[in-house]
Order: C-alpha cells, then structure tokens, then sequence
C-alpha cells in the first residue's frame, strides 16, 4: 500500500468516522484506516445515551473552579443533540435516534435542593433544564418509584443505537468519496517535508 491523500483519520470509531463524514461532505480526499474494523471499539459498545446536562456527581462534588471551567461544554452538549438530529435526517438508513429528554432523579430533599442549584447553573448557559415535582414526575414517567420526590428534566437528551450510528456515518462518508480501510494498523508517523508519513502494517499513506 502507497497512498497519497489530503487527510488521514486513524480509527473508526464514532469521533473517526464523523470526522471523515465532515470533510468528505465538504469536497476533501480522506482516508480512514482502523487496526480492526469500523465500530468495533467503545462506539459500538456503549449505552447510545445523548447527554446534554451536567452529571449530578461533578456538580456535587468538584470544586466552583472546575464548575465553572466545564461551563462553556454545556452549549456543546445542547448543539451535539442537535447534530445528531441533524444527521439522522440525511443518513439513508435509520439509527433509532430518540430525542424525548432525559431525567435525574431525586431521592431525597437535599438531593432535590442539588438539582435546584445544577438547573439555576444550566439555564445560565443556555441549557433549558426545568425540575419536575414527585407527581409531574410520575405523569412523565410511571416507571419510576414513587419513592423519588421529584427530578431534573433536560430536553435535549436522548438515546441512538450504538450498533447502528456508526456504521451508517461511515457508510455515507464513503459514499462521499471517502476511503475506508478496515485491518489498516498505523504503527508510526513522522511530520514530513509537506504534511505527514504515516506508516501501517499494510504499507504507507502520506497525508
Ligand atoms: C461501557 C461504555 C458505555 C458508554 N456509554 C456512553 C453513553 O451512553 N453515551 C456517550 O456519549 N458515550 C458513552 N461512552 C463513551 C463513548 O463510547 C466513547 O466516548 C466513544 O465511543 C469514543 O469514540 P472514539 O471514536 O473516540 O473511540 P472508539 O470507538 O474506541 O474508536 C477508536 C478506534 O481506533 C482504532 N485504533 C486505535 N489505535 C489505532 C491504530 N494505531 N491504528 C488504527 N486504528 C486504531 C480502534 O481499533 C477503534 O476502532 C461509553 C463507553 C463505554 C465503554
């Protein structure tokens, strides 16, 4: 293998085969290789919930500095849940996403009074988080013990199936022109006189 290409993405895992779809929608060479094959490392083995919140046990225990230093991530969550709507309705085959909100729960007051304050933090950085009471609680979700005295709804949040996104991402990346190369294993790479040498088990690819 000698290749010659604009950009070279190594692995195929969800972060890998997004960044292939990107460039290659806007018109540039791309190869992506993988040591074993596309989704086969945690993309395709993970729980596919979309996060848009702060997790309660970061709020609860990180100090004001750190808080305040993963503010600006926030707004990232909230637009990621809207790229991945984005990219359900141009991929060809169907990923099961599912955008219907997401809950934390409360099981106690104090937890509650926790919420209060991650929610007052969220709104302040574009997050339209709301707390529902024990019975709002129960009306959205009847499944949940009525044990909880109420909950943290945020509606960005959502579940895709990891089985599935992946694989139709790199699926419509190649239909763009991009290159896939399964059992491509990058051993070592150097910065060349012009961009970069990667070497493979399979041989070499200069990007
Ligand atoms: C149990 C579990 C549950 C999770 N639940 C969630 C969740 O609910 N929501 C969420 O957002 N995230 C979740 N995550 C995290 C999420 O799965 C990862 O953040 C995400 O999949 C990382 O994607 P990636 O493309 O960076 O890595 P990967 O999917 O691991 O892909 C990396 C790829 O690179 C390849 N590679 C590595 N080295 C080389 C090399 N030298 N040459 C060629 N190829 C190479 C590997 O073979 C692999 O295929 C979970 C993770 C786990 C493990």
């Amino acid at each position: 293998m000698n290749i010659e290409t604009d950009v070279l993405v190594v692995g195929g895992g969800v972060a890998g085969c997004a960044t292939a779809y990107y460039l290659a929608r806007e018109g540039v060479e791309v190869v992506l290789i993988d040591r074993g094959d596309v989704n086969a490392g945690a993309s395709g083995a993970n729980a596919g919930s979309i996060h848009s919140q702060m997790y309660y046990h970061n709020f609860n225990t990180r100090s004001a500095e750190w808080i305040d230093a993963f503010a600006p991530v926030l707004p990232l969550l909230k637009l990621s849940s809207e790229v991945w709507q984005e990219l359900a309705a141009e991929l060809d085959r169907d990923i099961e996403l599912v955008i219907a909100g997401g809950l934390m729960v409360a099981e106690t007051a104090d937890q509650l009074r926790l919420l209060e304050r991650k929610v007052a933090f969220e709104n302040g950085h574009g997050i339209a988080s709301t707390i529902l009471s024990a019975s709002e609680l129960a009306t959205l979700a009847p499944y949940i013990s009525d044990r909880m005295v109420g909950a943290e709804f945020c509606p960005y949040e959502g579940k895709v199936n990891p089985l599935l996104a992946t694989v139709a991402i790199a699926a419509a990346a190649k239909r763009l022109g991009a290159r896939i190369l399964p059992l491509t294993d990058l051993e070592a790479w150097a910065p060349a006189k012009q961009g970069f040498e990667a070497h493979t088990n399979r041989g070499r690819i200069h990007s």
